[in-house]
């Protein structure tokens, strides 16, 4: 069998350590721009269908790099407004999920950063068999070319929010953002790409160091430590005061409002006083929040809360100054909380 391990993932790359490469290999760097620009910006196939390489080239860089590209094997498409679910195949096997979301004001793709997740958070479906592994950069990447192929329409903004915790994956979450919004690939404005994070704080303030322009969103999800921990076991190792100053901090280094995120459960975290507490955590944070009715999934009990709750929960936070909206409940059709699809894929395969 041939050594694929000792390969480099050539997709992966930026395109200075491309340039490196190629010069290491014997090659001129403008080779390196031209198939940067096959990868990331024409979203080439194979190296064969690099059509302004030699074929020696060509099969140089087949003996020495793999080519990562995602296999289809799932698509649902809601009637309603054209959510599409896609599990895509990887590699060595694993399955993914993302999301496409359409809006007047263009595509959005939801994508995933791990395969499984191992922070544990309660009402989650993608963290239920823990950590399978990281992604790599190109099959972050992979997860828009293949929708924007799939569509023929271009991606306008990136969400990092489906399975995973982004900022435990965190190098190649870097490698991807700067691949994804440089000159010669998709171009896509880092000011169109959202990172989600559980709360690791260390990570959070290095992010907020790292001179990019994206958005930081928060899954907050209740207005204290007591009721975040029967939640999310992260909040076991940090309390709401320092994820909210890093929060603060990150506001201030990159001039980005922060969107706290919060799945109202019922009877766990919809209560006036809850939106009383929130009100009072979230004064001065120039943040805004973003509420999500809790999406039930089979393996725990969660319940929905109504939606009276829900705007009164609302209505609470808008008059005492906070700004919110209600997220839009997509595909409703083709539901299943995030990691469901995949859950479903391997429980029928298995
Ligand atoms: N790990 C990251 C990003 C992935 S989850 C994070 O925690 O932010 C994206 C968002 O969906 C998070 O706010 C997460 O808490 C929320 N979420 C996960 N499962 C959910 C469910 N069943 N119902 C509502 N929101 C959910």
């Amino acid at each position: 069998m041939e050594k694929e391990s000792t390969k480099t993932d050539i997709k992966s790359l930026s395109l200075g350590e491309l340039q490196q490469q190629m010069e290491q290999i014997g090659e001129k760097a403008f080779r390196a721009k031209q198939i940067y620009q096959w990868m990331h910006e024409k979203l080439a196939e194979d190296f064969d269908a690099m059509s302004n390489l030699s074929k020696a080239l060509r099969e140089k860089l087949k003996a020495q790099y793999t080519y990562t590209c995602l296999s289809k094997e799932d698509v649902q498409i809601s009637q309603i407004d054209g959510t599409r679910k896609y599990l895509f195949g990887l590699a060595d096997g694993a399955v993914i999920e993302s999301v496409l979301m359409r809006y007047e004001h263009g595509n959005s793709v939801c994508i995933s950063s791990q395969v499984g997740c191992r922070m544990g958070c309660r009402f989650c479906a993608s963290t239920l068999d823990g950590l399978e592994r990281n992604l790599l950069p190109s099959e972050m990447l992979e997860q828009i070319y293949q929708i924007q192929k799939d569509i023929g329409e271009r991606i306008s903004n990136v969400v990092v929010m489906g399975s995973g915790e982004p900022m435990d994956n965190y190098d190649n979450l870097l490698q991807f953002i700067r691949i994804l919004s440089s000159e010669q690939g998709l171009n896509i404005s880092q000011r169109s790409i959202t990172v989600s994070t559980c709360g690791i704080v260390p990570r959070m303030r290095q992010f907020a160091d790292e001179g990019l322009q994206v958005t930081l969103a928060l899954s907050l999800h209740a207005p204290n430590d007591a009721v975040r921990k029967t939640l999310m076991p992260v909040a076991n190792a940090y309390p709401l005061a320092a994820v909210l100053d890093a929060c603060r901090y990150y506001f201030e280094k990159t001039g980005r409002r922060v969107t706290f995120e919060y799945s109202l459960v019922q009877g766990v975290n919809d209560n006036l006083e809850e939106a009383a507490a929130l009100s009072k955590l979230l004064q001065h944070m120039h943040g805004h929040v973003n509420l999500i009715p809790v999406n039930p999934i089979k393996e725990r009990d969660f319940v929905q809360s109504d939606r009276r709750a829900v705007m009164n929960f609302k209505n609470y936070l808008e008059k005492n100054g906070i700004h919110v909206t209600i997220r839009r409940e997509m595909g409703r059709d083709i539901d299943g909380a995030c990691g469901q699809l995949r859950r479903r894929y391997l429980q029928k395969k298995g």
